[in-house]
């Protein structure tokens, strides 16, 4: 039985009986088949699984990227219930940030470049409602995808830093059958953007398949990233990286695990991917 908790109250209640482990995977809503997976996870590996659904203010630099942000309570319980998580939590704004709250949670350099350099705020917004969760919840373990892979690294130093007893655990992108990685934002691009939207995993692919075949210089799996993007007119690109996959400072040479990641706006949506390379291979 999967059961509605609206208030703070109501959350710590259910919580205080549950049988532990507890598994958290926070959400923004409109969930598909990416969150599903991270449900299972969480369902798999402990006795009590929480979801949390929550378009957080905080996180979004655009207020139009918030408003237009896809909502739709009912399918996600639905959701929720098919993967029979026992405790969804859907708070009003409010109850997460209830009057007078005023605490910035704020990380530093890992946070900077990328999506912190193109979206002011937004990982501070992420790291304060990321620390609040994990402060209501208390899970043992919490699930987030590797699709925003800067912000499991933020949330990974967040936790370590801040001693939070969470252990962070990232969990594999989830994609279309054409490449495209699941997002609530898909649901934006129009007919012809989608036909086009696979065009950031394919340059992802292609500098993954260079590097295999021995290319290391950050600048060549950059260029040819964009070479890729540029064939689609419609897609603009705001950055195609190459980075150390501990840091995220851009790479000249590749001597170790690095972070291929691109943000492509298309239309009126902006899409975001990522591929770790030089793990084992
Ligand atoms: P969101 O609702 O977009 O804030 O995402 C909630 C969680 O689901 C985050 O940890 C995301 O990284 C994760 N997520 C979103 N899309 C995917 C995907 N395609 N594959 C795996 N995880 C995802």
């Amino acid at each position: 039985m999967t059961r509605i908790l609206r208030t703070r109250a109501e959350l710590r209640a259910a919580l205080a009986d549950a049988p532990r482990p507890v598994g958290l995977v926070p959400t923004m809503g409109w969930l598909h088949d990416g969150h599903r997976a991270l449900m299972r996870r969480a369902r798999v590996e402990n006795a009590t699984a929480v979801v949390t659904i929550f378009v957080n203010p905080r996180q979004f630099d655009d207020a139009s990227d918030y408003t237009r942000y896809p909502r739709d309570t009912a399918a996600d319980i639905a959701i929720c219930e098919a993967e029979a998580v026992d405790l969804v939590w859907l708070p009003e704004v409010d109850e997460v940030y209830p009057p007078g709250f005023d605490t910035t949670v704020s990380v530093g350099a890992v946070a900077e470049p990328l999506e912190g350099a193109a979206r002011p705020g937004h990982f501070d917004g992420v790291a304060t409602v990321v620390a609040t969760l994990f402060a209501l919840v208390g899970a043992e373990h919490a699930y987030f995808g590797q699709k925003d892979a800067q912000q499991v690294m933020v949330i990974s130093r967040m936790a370590a830093d801040l001693a939070l007893p969470t252990q962070v655990i990232p969990c594999p992108t989830v994609r279309e059958p054409d490449g495209l990685a699941l997002s609530s934002r898909n649901v934006h691009l129009t007919p012809q953007e989608r036909e086009v939207a696979p065009v950031l995993h394919r340059a992802l692919l292609a500098a993954r398949e260079a590097y295999r075949e021995g290319e290391r210089e950050g600048e060549v799996l950059r260029a040819l990233m964009l070479e890729i993007l540029a064939d689609e007119p419609l897609a603009q690109v705001e950055y195609a990286s190459c980075a150390d996959a501990l840091t995220l400072r851009e790479l000249q040479r590749i001597e170790g695990p690095a972070l291929l990641s691109l943000a492509v706006v298309l239309g009126t949506t902006r899409l975001i991917d990522n591929e770790l390379i030089g793990l084992e291979e």
